[in-house]
């Protein structure tokens, strides 16, 4: 008799629910599975229809916690088909008597928190109630079939279908009319096999999809080679990958080649026939839309070849979404079987289904009869099966309330007010946008670290702080900005059923990024949680620090090419590399003109760099001082970045060079900053500018001399300046700010850096002179308005904010932008790092409000 309170009530026995099952028992946790189906398998315990397969390849989509299944269990194909899938899944239960910890054919119908007892009641459909102390739902990510939503589907006499509730013995079509509703996965792959058998075929298309041929057969030999070789390493990197499948990283951007040369790299992907390689090819498929129509392009190139009418070719591809932003889909002879005679495509945006009706389905203005309607449209994606199962909280809180306007979760594993439950591949978490065998390989086993921890130091419960959850709606939410998810109506928005909330349901910002956060929240003391029990409580809030994902993903990339640290160079050699390095990136965007020219300082002439922007003048001016610790750069160092500024500001920017460190040391970048500002004011006009709008602006240490200058041209009556905007500034050289020891490492502008740039600038005593440390000015009334940015993950980061606070206490007008998740150099990375724009965006918003009068 299965006892009726234990440690964990587990709902589902899935792969999730099989693996924590197994876990739990071996680490000596009472447990009771309770699973609807009457066998294990989940989704490969559901969805029978025809043609099932994994679009994950075998080598890569089965568990790994076990190494003697990769010895007795030998897969067939490149692509398991789902009655070998569910096979594996019996194989593994039978093999660790999973079996007999598993309740089937018993639903969960209601769950509830007791804040008394610190426990949850589970009540199921036998009548059961279970009580326990942790609740744990492993019910799938696409368990739960969404209402058709169509007019008079109940009224249908002939034979219905459902590829996601297949009838498991199967069903056979012959000499049948069947309809299918949906061109999804499930369609895709179903819909030959049924057309084999079928007299007829309609096939129902609202959204035609991407979908690729599956070239199956055995699995691909360089998989095999490496796994045969190390396979740690490749499980390893897998788990470390953005998806949780070894791939080569992409190098370059689809619009930096020729469409020749960028089609022939996409046939290479193609031929692999792998879900993600197509979208692996370039960086930029998933974030810039022009990338992402070669991609398309080349994909509807690929209808054209195997559908011979054009206009059916035509109607099969999709042009209004980007690639990828819509699950892509594997198939075999999808497209091949528009070819056949009895297989009919009917486009329902041109030709709308108007109802369903007894005997067939009436769409445009025909009526049409058939034997058999296989719905094939779609799933409650991701929340369905969480909120369909009646689950209270803390304070009567039902999960469904809390989530009414989308999901709210943290490391899509846990939600506030709902202790001791957890979700497995919840949203949140990358889930449906991996390879899911990593992502419950993962989550299991940060339940079961949780739980083991927990127990060893005696708490009983554990729950998120509302701080954390909103750090990771947030941080979610930046990873979805930057990329083009959010145009398409897909299940992963939420699109595909009325009334559900429009967000981006799985977490976009990769596996291995998302693995190593979780494992960071629990080793820094369950970041992010309170825990409690045994009168002791543990609250730890936070900060989640969390970065941009494309800086990070830049991080990553340049952590692997190992380069040499700045301050090991002489300022030549230094300047050598960020030479070389400017000459790497992307060109930032065209602007009406760029005239280079000289201007008059005290110790000779320097030169300059005009960006003039293509509208008429004349425009107001900044007065740009490029970053480079004083020791690097020029005039045109900041290129990129003056050209985004020139342009979305429109305004001129006059970027002039000043002499550099060591050769010329404090105060000489501040008299040649300051000469080429009065040679701007005196010669305003004839440089096509506006004498009576002029402000400053830089970054980093040319920041430092905007700033300097500003206080300058107040203290000297003149220039009139209409405003200062400082990115990043270096404020104050005569301490070192906390942000030094959070940010000190690791994210480019080291703390050792910075040290290399001071000394070689400044000496001890210079760097207490308000010139070189305008925080330290006695009074900073007066100076004009001001836009400070600083970085969350920037060395200077408390000094700039410092600044901002000291000018505001001296009644100056400041904006602050505090760039979260970006570090001292990303905010300048134009065309790279898509989360800056929207920083750069407010920075020109800030020197239009500079000028307007
Ligand atoms: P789906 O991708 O949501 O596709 C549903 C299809 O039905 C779409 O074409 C949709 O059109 C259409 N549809 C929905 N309601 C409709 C209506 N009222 N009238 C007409 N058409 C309607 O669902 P799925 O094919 O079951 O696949 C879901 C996900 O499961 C996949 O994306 C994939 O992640 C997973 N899956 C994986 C595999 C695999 O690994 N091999 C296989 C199957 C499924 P719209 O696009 O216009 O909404």
């Amino acid at each position: 008799m299965a006892k009726s309170d234990v440690d964990v009530v587990v709902v589902g026995a899935g792969f999730a629910g099989m693996y924590l099952l197994h876990e739990l028992r071996k680490n000596g946790f009472s447990s009771r599975v309770l699973e609807a189906g009457d066998d294990v398998g989940g989704t490969w315990y559901w969805n029978r229809y025809p043609g099932a397969r994994c679009d994950i390849g075998t080598t890569d989509y089965q568990y790994t916690w076990d190494p003697e299944l990769h010895e007795q269990w030998q897969w067939s194909e490149k692509h398991a088909a789902q009655p070998e899938i569910l096979r594996y899944a019996q194989f593994v239960a039978k093999k660790h008597d999973l079996y007999s910890g598993i309740d089937f054919e018993v639903r969960v119908e209601k769950a509830a928190w007791n804040d008394e007892t610190k426990q949850w009641s589970v009540h199921t459909s036998t009548g059961e109630t279970i009580t326990c102390r942790h609740y744990v739902m492993a019910t799938g990510c696409l368990s739960v079939p969404k209402d058709p939503d169509i007019e008079g589907t109940d009224r249908f006499t002939g034979d219905v279908y459902v590829t996601g509730r297949w009838p498991h013995e199967g069903v056979d079509f012959t000499g049948k009319r069947v309809a299918v509703i949906g061109t999804g996965s499930s369609a895709i792959q179903s819909m030959p096999h049924i057309a084999a058998q079928a007299k007829e075929m309609v096939v129902f298309q609202r959204t035609p999809n991407f979908s690729m041929p599956a070239f199956n057969g055995p699995p691909p030999q360089d998989r095999l080679d490496r796994l045969a070789t190390d396979r740690a390493a490749y499980e390893a990197e897998a788990r470390m990958s953005p998806t949780g499948v070894p791939m080569p990283m992409a190098t370059v951007s689809a619009l930096a080649v020729s469409r020749d040369e960028a089609f022939a790299m996409l046939e290479k992907s193609w031929q692999r026939g792998e879900l993600l390689t197509i979208g692996g090819t370039f960086t930029d498929v998933g974030i810039n839309r022009a990338a992402n129509d070669v991609v398309c392009e080349f994909m509807r190139s690929k209808i054209r070849e195997v559908v011979k009418d054009p206009e059916v070719a035509e109607t099969l591809s999709p042009r209004d979404f980007a690639y990828s932003t819509k699950r892509p889909c594997m198939d075999t002879n999808y497209y091949e079987m528009f070819n056949l005679p009895h297989v009919r495509l009917v486009d329902i945006r041109k030709h709308k289904i108007k109802s369903v009706t007894e005997t067939g389905i009436d769409f445009g203005d025909e009526s049409k009869e058939f034997d058999a309607i296989v719905y094939a449209t779609g799933f409650d994606a991701m929340t369905g099966a969480l909120v369909n199962v009646d689950i209270t909280g803390k304070n009567g809180i039902t999960l469904k309330k809390k989530w009414e306007s989308g999901p709210l979760t943290y490391l899509g594993l846990t939600t506030v007010g709902f202790p001791n439950f957890y979700m497995i591949t919840g949203p949140g978490s990358p889930s449906v946008l991996s390879n899911m065998m990593v992502s419950i390989e993962q989550h299991v086993e940060w339940i079961r670290d949780a739980l083991v921890d927990m127990r060893a130091k005696g708490f009983d419960t554990i729950e998120p702080t509302p701080e954390a959850e909103e750090d990771w709606r947030v941080h979610c939410t930046d990873c979805a900005d930057i990329t083009l998810f959010q145009d398409t109506n897909s299940w992963y928005m939420g699109a595909n059923v009325p009334g559900k909330p429009r967000v981006l349901f799985p977490y976009i910002g990769g596996v291995g990024r998302y693995r190593r956060i979780c494992t960071e929240a629990q080793q820094r003391g369950f970041l992010g949680f309170e825990l409690q029990g045994n009168g002791k409580r543990q609250l730890n809030p936070g900060p989640v620090r969390l970065m941009q994902p494309d800086v990070e993903m830049m991080l990553d990339v340049m952590a692997t090419l190992e380069l040499p640290p700045i301050e090991a160079m002489s300022p030549a050699e230094a300047r050598g590399f960020m030479d070389a390095s400017a000459a790497m990136r992307a060109p930032g965007p065209d602007v009406g003109e760029i005239v280079d020219g000289t201007f008059p300082a005290a110790a000779g002439d320097l030169e300059y760099r005009i960006y003039r922007p293509a509208s008429a003048g004349p425009h107001p001016i900044v007065v740009y001082y490029h970053g480079g610790g004083w020791v690097l750069g020029s005039h045109t160092s900041d290129d990129p970045l003056c050209r985004d500024l020139c342009k979305r500001a429109d305004v001129m920017i006059i970027s002039v060079n000043y002499r550099h460190a060591p050769e010329a040391r404090f105060p000489a970048a501040v008299d040649d900053a300051w000469d080429a500002l009065a040679w701007v004011a005196d010669n305003a006009e004839q440089l096509g500018g506006d004498a009576n709008r002029i402000a400053v602006a830089g970054w980093s240490a040319g920041g430092n001399l905007a700033a300097v200058v500003a206080q300058m041209a107040r203290d000297n009556a003149g220039p009139k300046l209409r405003g200062q905007l400082l990115l990043t500034p270096v404020t104050d050289g005569s301490r070192q700010s906390a942000s030094y020891t959070e940010n000190g490492e690791g994210y480019v502008l080291t703390k050792n850096v910075m040290e290399w740039f001071w000394n070689h600038y400044a000496s001890a005593e210079d760097r207490k002179h308000v010139k070189a440390s305008p925080l330290l000015a006695e009074s900073l009334a007066n100076l004009p308005p001001a836009m400070i940015v600083t970085g969350q993950f920037d060395p200077l980061r408390d000094e700039g904010n410092a600044y901002a606070r000291a000018l505001a206490d001296a009644g100056v007008d400041v904006k602050r932008i505090q760039a979260r998740g970006h570090i001292h150099t990303s905010i300048t990375m134009v065309d790279m790092l898509p989360s800056g724009q929207s920083i750069r965006a407010k920075m020109a918003s800030g020197l239009r409000g500079f000028f307007a009068d």
